[in-house]
């Protein structure tokens, strides 16, 4: 794939991204979009956007793009420039990063981006696991380590291990969590690891830094978005005192999502019924239907259990005894599998117009509020952000979600049932397993490195904001 970028206003890309479509005015009064090559990116940034902030770099797929695409010199610059003569669709973008001044308000760009000393995906968890462990200990990190009860897809150990740095009494903290959703914990751990060993020098002194890697180790080494009981940990944070949440729509399609015979002809069939709902319902109603969480199909997806499962009992285990002395908290839980590839989406769990909200997103840049821009209820999601100011009570918190993107939403969800399939009605170590277990691991993390290199600045900026905003 050649690919060739353009640099804009993040609100300009906003538009765009709204739109489908991305027509600056140049395209009217030149005939043509200016795009430059990886090498040409910080000359035309610094010749023509000194100063500027809040910009960013679309990478964009030339191989995708419809119009004509000519390199030429039109303003004797000494070198062609590649000119796009045409309206670029997004749907040509293949991922966007941020353009930041560095030393003297000079702006630099590096294809593979800033990260591109992140290392490789690892291949299983046991491997990830190590990696990390012992990046930990080169930061000089102390780690414990909790058994869990069940064993990995090799019949490993599984732990969650907690990496902290700081001092002991420290009362400003920060919390960084790793695979909330299993399989998604190869990104995560990959950030995480990576911090700790180029970057856990920025720590302020005052602050301590929780990495958890593998809040859910059991979907982490199954290759799993969902734990030991089929659970999404993400819907499990509800009151469970409270009769439990409903989910009507779920009832309608379940069977549907679900089938109990996943032959070729039977995943052509359901997908289809699938689509003939969504066409009927509108795709905002199906996916609040399939994704915001049911407590009524053990074996179906989004499924959030019926009381408390092991990850959640020992996150409340966990935070009385780190988290309660906090004055500060900063909580970061890193995701996969929505929004465009190597993207990053923020998702706060606190509502417009409150004060959480608003300091998300002044340390962290927009911050999409859980439930809609609108939502007047707290969703009944059961993500744990939810419960944060619990596990902290004396604490002022701040929490984000980071959300990476990958595939498109159709290919998630296709990996998602598969997955649910295999463990309700196939053989999870049987001859179809593995196909499916590659499927769900594409759809949660990519193996190009170009894709954990495009993720990382997003989390080392998120970092750095956190760093400078905490305790203050
Ligand atoms: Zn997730």
């Amino acid at each position: 794939m050649d690919l060739l970028f353009h640099i804009l206003d993040q609100s300009q890309w906003d538009q765009a991204r709204a739109a489908g479509v991305y027509e600056p005015e140049s395209l009217t009064a030149e005939g043509f979009i200016h795009l430059s090559t990886a090498d040409q990116v910080p000359g035309t940034a610094n010749r023509r956007y000194a100063g500027g902030t809040d910009l960013v770099v679309l990478a964009i797929d030339a191989d995708a793009v419809t119009p004509e695409i000519r390199f030429e010199d039109l303003y004797d610059h000494g070198a062609e420039f590649p000119h796009l003569y045409g309206p670029l669709a997004t749907s040509a973008v293949h991922h966007v990063v941020p353009l930041e001044a560095g030393e003297e308000a000079t702006f630099t760009f590096s294809f593979p981006h800033e990260g591109g000393d992140v290392e490789a995906l690892a291949t299983d968890y046991p491997s990830a696991r190590s990696s990390f462990l012992d990046a930990a200990v080169g930061a000089g990190a102390t780690v414990e380590s909790f058994g869990h009860p069940r064993r990995g897809l090799n019949d490993e150990e599984l732990f969650v291990d907690v990496a902290r740095l700081g001092p002991d009494e420290a009362d400003v903290c920060v919390l960084v969590v790793a695979a909330t959703h299993g399989v998604e914990g190869y990104a995560g751990s990959a950030l995480q690891t990576h911090w700790l060993t180029e970057h856990a020098q920025q720590r302020p002194d005052n602050a301590a830094v929780f990495l958890v890697h593998a809040f859910n180790p059991f979907g982490f080494s199954w290759v799993r978005r969902v734990n030991e009981d089929n659970v999404d940990l993400n819907r499990n944070f509800i009151d469970w005192d409270e009769p439990l949440p409903t989910n009507a729509a779920y009832m309608q399609i379940a069977s549907a999502l679900v089938p109990a015979d996943w032959s070729t002809e039977s995943q052509q069939r359901s997908l289809a019924d699938l689509l003939t709902v969504a066409g009927d319902w509108g795709l905002e109603r199906m996916q609040t239907a399939v994704s915001s969480g049911q407590y009524a199909h053990p074996t179906g997806v989004f499924y959030g259990g019926d009381g408390p499962v092991w990850s959640h009992r020992w996150l409340r285990s966990w935070a009385s005894d780190h988290l309660s002395g906090a004055r500060d908290l900063a909580v970061l839980d890193l995701h996969t599998g929505l929004g465009a590839w190597g993207a990053c989406q923020l998702i706060g769990h606190d509502r417009v117009g409150t004060a959480g909200h608003a300091r998300a997103g002044d340390w962290w840049g927009p911050v999409v509020a859980m439930g809609g821009e609108n939502s007047v209820s707290a969703s009944l999601t059961g993500d744990w952000l939810g419960v944060v100011q619990e596990l902290a009570a004396s604490a002022r918190t701040t929490r984000v979600a980071l959300e990476f993107g990958t595939v498109d939403a159709v290919t998630v969800l296709q990996a998602l049932r598969a997955d649910a399939w295999l463990h309700a009605h196939g053989d999870p170590l049987g001859d179809d397993a593995a196909a499916i277990r590659a499927q769900v691991r594409a759809a949660f993390a990519d193996d190009d490195p170009r894709w954990i290199r495009s993720c990382w600045p997003h989390f080392a900026r998120a970092m750095t904001a956190t760093f400078a905003k905490i305790g203050r």
